[in-house]
């Protein structure tokens, strides 16, 4: 149960949040995209109107004042500091767009339903597999454990992909590529190739990278249900093939 909720709601962010929401990086059916925004609703991670905002605007203004996540303040304070401390900058001028979504507005009047939905699954299967004991275990484990985890991975792009990497892509502002940081977060890891082509629904954009996410994706495209699959053309990906805003 951890490691299928993990799956599950970490591609929920990575594909549902990131790459459909945020940048646009597909189109697919509503039922689709309803399915993949319970699923990063799951990770606790506020709902796809509010995260969406905060993206756009981390990409807007990377490493600056309005940055939500400026890694130039420090590795704690890009991971998870950020959300202790009172935001100065407004979301709003960057949620206009995602606010004409009427499946994201639908997820963000029902986020609170939605997670506790996600962490009464793991209840109900434990307690229907061996009664309290193991509906208490499951919850705390697959519960509480994987959202701590999923939390964490995806802090771990906020925090470690701008500050240690390479930058095979650009230098204009801190991130950086990680593979490492790919393993737990479905290909998030190539943040520098992500910041230089924000609307590549690749986010490594060679075969061999690994990116559950893009595979993800390209299988639903081959089932039918994803379409406008959107990407840097050519080997050496110019920049100037996409446009750099998100
Ligand atoms: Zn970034
Ligand atoms: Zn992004």
């Amino acid at each position: 149960m951890f490691g299928l909720l993990y799956v599950i709601t970490g591609l929920g962010i990575t594909v549902g949040y990131h790459r459909l929401i945020s940048h646009r990086s597909f189109d697919c059916p509503s039922w689709v995209k309803a399915g993949l925004l319970i699923a990063g609703g799951w990770a606790l991670q506020n709902s796809a109107l509010k995260w969406g905002a905060d993206h756009i605007r981390h990409h807007a203004a990377c490493d600056q004042e309005a940055d939500p996540y400026n890694a130039t303040r420090g590795f704690w304070y890009s991971h998870c500091g950020w959300l202790l401390v009172e935001q100065r900058h407004t979301d709003e001028k960057y949620a206009v767009r995602l606010r004409q979504d009427p499946i994201v507005m639908w997820q963000h009047r029902y986020y609170m339903p939605i997670v506790l939905s996600g962490l009464a699954v793991p209840f109900i299967v434990g307690f229907s597999h061996g009664g309290w004991r193991s509906g208490l275990s499951c919850f705390i484990l697959a519960g509480i454990g994987r959202t701590f985890a999923v939390l964490n991975s995806t802090f771990c792009i906020n925090s470690i992909c701008h500050i240690w990497g390479r930058q095979p892509h650009s230098q204009a502002n801190s991130s950086r590529d990680s593979w490492v940081v790919s393993l737990i977060t479905f290909g998030e890891g190539y943040h520098n190739y992500h910041h230089t082509y924000p609307s590549d629904y690749r986010n490594g954009p060679q075969w061999y990278n690994f990116d559950p996410s893009k595979w993800l994706i390209a299988t639903l495209s081959f089932l039918g249900l994803a379409w406008s699959l959107r990407r840097a053309s050519g080997p050496a990906a110019r920049p100037s093939n996409l446009p750099l805003t998100p």
